[in-house]
């Protein structure tokens, strides 16, 4: 019989692979065989026909002795983290260079921040450099541009950045390769009995408790962020698989149909794209507060949001931001993208829209959240 994973799995043709640097490296660098092996099975699904994004990290690992660093990333300061990749970026690009070559491939690499992609002109860019590159058969390598970010601008973990990525490029499927099995009902490592979950239909707010307190050997995420990431690809439509890339070919053994590791199901009602890039990838820079009006014809009525329905707001924001709207008593419930500045709304909130213009002088239109810019309740984390 033909399990959901099979089926959803025979629908891909374009993938997301996160491999995490517990996966390509141990406490001595880069492990150039795992990347050879790893580069085997691309070549393999690039065969198939499918279209392979990559999202490595092990810039830092592959770096980091050079600078006498030990121990685990996150414990690296963030200017030693940052040197350490830039003097392994090129190395880790290097080795999967060398390894697709093997097979006639080439790789091209791309170095991303969050602000990147929150710039939605700087996203679409981003989105029709890849495109550009599956075109052309080339393997795109994705890894977080370290040397430039400050912890605003940070995706913070390379599982985020996959699922921003699956976004970006409109995939049907992310597969995280991690250095554990999947997810566990408790932790492996201490509990002999800890029960390997195979399928996750719906991501409650039990299993991301469960999720918790397990770590990943080497990686910096461990589950939490991995669970994130599918949580985010999964609200796309994306399948997300996380399995264990150290064992070498699991990739091929997933899409042969293996039941190994832990498969989430798309939502069976994805959101759109531009509203998932509101939802996870826009950084909120301020709140309005709805009165009860307001916030039932946002929520119940499918309307758009007026500037008579704010009673306060706070931040400072430009046209363009997204913003957190919240009820009264400031609890958010949904995301969206303003068209106006915190200081024009401060002058024309709690007035009636044709009112807009006689205090700006002008106006942009009757909207200040307008509903195609929205996002209602997924956009909590
Ligand atoms: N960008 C970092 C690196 O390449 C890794 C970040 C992560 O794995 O989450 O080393």
């Amino acid at each position: 019989m033909k399990t959901m994973r099979t089926i959803l799995l025979s629908h891909v043709k374009r993938v997301v692979i996160k491999i995490g640097s517990g996966v390509i490296s141990d406490s001595d660098g880069l492990d150039l065989n795992r990347i050879a092996t790893l580069c085997e099975d691309v070549h393999k699904l690039r065969q198939r026909g499918y279209e392979v994004i990559l999202v490595s990290s092990g810039a830092v690992a592959a770096g980091r002795a050079d600078l006498g660093i030990v121990g685990k990333p996150h414990a690296i300061p963030l200017p030693l983290k940052q040197a350490a990749a830039a003097i392994g970026q090129s190395r880790l690009m290097r080795a999967y260079k060398d390894a697709l070559r093997q097979h006639g491939l080439k790789a091209a690499q791309i170095l991303l921040t969050r602000d990147d992609l929150a710039n939605r002109r700087r996203y679409l860019n981003a989105r029709n450099t890849l495109m550009t590159l599956l075109e052309y058969d080339v393997v795109p390598i994705i890894n977080e541009n370290d040397t430039v970010v400050v912890d605003e601008i940070r995706f913070g973990d390379n599982d985020n950045l996959s699922a921003m990525a699956t976004n970006l490029v409109e995939a049907q499927l992310l597969v995280i390769l991690s250095d554990v099995d999947g997810l566990y009902n408790s932790d492996p490592r201490h509990n002999s009995s800890a029960v390997l979950i195979s399928e996750v239909e719906r991501l409650t707010p039990e299993i991301e408790a469960m999720a918790g307190l397990i770590g990943t050997e080497f990686g910096t995420g461990g589950m939490t962020t991995k669970l994130k990431a599918a949580k985010r690809a999964t609200l796309f439509g994306a399948g997300t698989a996380i399995i264990n890339g150290r064992t070498p070919h699991n990739l091929l053994y997933l899409f042969d149909g293996h039941e190994l590791g832990t498969y989430f199901l798309p939502a069976r009602d994805p959101m759109a794209a531009r509203k998932h890039w509101i939802a996870f990838t826009k950084k909120p820079k301020g709140r309005l507060m709805l009165d009860e009006g307001a916030l039932k014809a946002v929520t119940e009525r499918g309307k758009s949001l007026l500037p008579s329905g704010i009673h306060k707001l706070d931040g400072s924001f430009e046209r363009g931001d997204a913003v957190r709207l919240c009820d009264a008593d400031g609890n958010e419930f949904a995301k969206g993208v303003t068209n106006y500045t915190s200081a024009e709304l401060n002058r024309i909130m709690g007035k009636k829209t044709r009112e807009i213009e006689a205090i700006l002088g002008y106006q942009y239109g009757d909207e200040i959240v307008h509903r195609d810019n929205m996002v209602i309740d997924n956009s909590k984390e």
